[in-house]
């Protein structure tokens, strides 16, 4: 399984049994703290989502799979390697700053395309068996599982790290009704180092392993649909699409694989990018440059958001006219949403 598992772009597999009795205590007291924000599928799901066999009847192995995503041209010759590059965007407040994941194709498409063909495979080969793939899913505790398996240990961040990977990978999982032989978990290996939790912009990660993510700049510029908190808006900064400050800073992520795949490569006209630039996409722009990619989901109204609390950032870093001038441009966008955020960064 492992060949075939490679031969499909994956780096590492492993089996989970199904009791996860264990991670009930702090998914029930997450949830019970508001800390999953507007993610209210994630509360829908309740304990189902610790309790595999009541999510797919008859399952009773889970086979969790890594893909490293670290697009093959990111900064692989850049002083100081692919970290440095990422992290001096930071320091250049004109440009957008998309999270590494998302440059390229779809993940949600790419895993579950392959994790299906690993399930044929397997089928080919022992028979029919009941099976259904997931990744990214709401109903699935997908880092509890792969920590279960093998896969790595849980970073203070609460993403999980492998001392071959890092954390830069995406995590799929097959439920199946096989009983298979279940892989040793590691032992963890963050130490003393606090290093996630100091750089966080915003303070999201409240102590070792808890995230509150409605702080979360991934979470308040891709899940969460109103307007950003006005507190926050300032510590965002430049990042228009998700955040990697914690894993950028993260010490294992020197050992971050880069993708066996072309379907994470860069696209063009999605990184390095002027905010000005940006913001000036109409809707079909948007649509046709993120097409096919995780950006697109977010719809335009939502990118005009961000781009405009960078632009109203940036404005304040630099006081350069230009950008007040783009943001006038949007002053009676007919969204609201984007109104205000306009008319909050023309305060800046
Ligand atoms: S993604 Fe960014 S905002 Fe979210 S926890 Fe990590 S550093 Fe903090
Ligand atoms: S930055 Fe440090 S504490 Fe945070 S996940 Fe990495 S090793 Fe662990």
């Amino acid at each position: 399984m492992r060949e075939w598992a490679r031969e499909l772009g994956f780096s590492q597999i492993g089996v989970a049994g199904v009791d996860l009795s264990a991670a009930e205590p702090g998914l029930s007291q997450w949830l019970a703290q508001g800390f999953h924000g507007e993610m209210h599928y994630m509360a829908a799901h309740g304990l189902k989502r610790a309790r595999p066999a009541e999510l797919v009847p008859g399952t009773v192995s889970v086979i969790t799979a890594r893909m490293d995503y670290l697009p093959r041209d990111t900064g692989r010759n850049a002083p100081g390697g692919w970290q440095a590059q990422e992290l001096s965007r930071l320091a250049r407040p004109h440009e957008g700053i998309v999270s590494v994941y998302a440059r390229g194709r779809d993940y949600h498409k790419v895993l579950r395309a392959r994790l299906q063909k690993l399930s044929d495979r397997i089928a080919e080969a022992v028979g029919p068996f009941g099976h259904r793939v997931f990744t990214d899913s709401a109903p699935v505790l997908e880092a509890e599982l792969a920590a279960r398996s093998g896969q790595g240990w849980r970073g203070k961040h609460t993403l999980v790290l492998s001392r071959d990977a890092g954390s830069m990978f995406f995590l799929g999982e097959i439920y199946v009704d096989m009983a298979l032989p279940e892989s040793a978990p590691v032992t963890p290996h963050c130490g003393s180092c606090s290093a996630c939790i100091d750089v966080c912009p915003t303070q999201a990660i409240i102590a070792p392993h808890r995230l509150d993510a409605r702080r979360c700049i991934s979470y308040l510029t891709i899940e969460h649909a109103g307007p950003i908190p006005l507190e926050l808006r300032p510590l965002i900064g430049n990042r228009i699409y998700g955040c990697d400050d914690c894993q950028l800073i993260c010490p294992w992520n020197k050992f971050a694989q880069v993708s066996r795949l072309p379907d994470f490569d860069e696209r063009q006209g999605l990184s390095g990018q002027q905010l000005v630039h940006l913001f000036a996409w109409d809707e079909p722009t948007f649509l046709r440059m993120t097409e096919g990619g995780p950006i697109r989901r977010i719809g335009h109204e939502r990118w005009l958001r961000n781009v405009a609390v960078a632009l109203g950032n940036a404005l304040r870093a630099t006081g350069d006219e230009a950008l007040r001038t783009a943001l006038k441009a949007r002053a009676d966008d007919p969204s609201a949403l984007v109104r205000e955020h306009v008319a909050w960064a023309l305060e800046c």
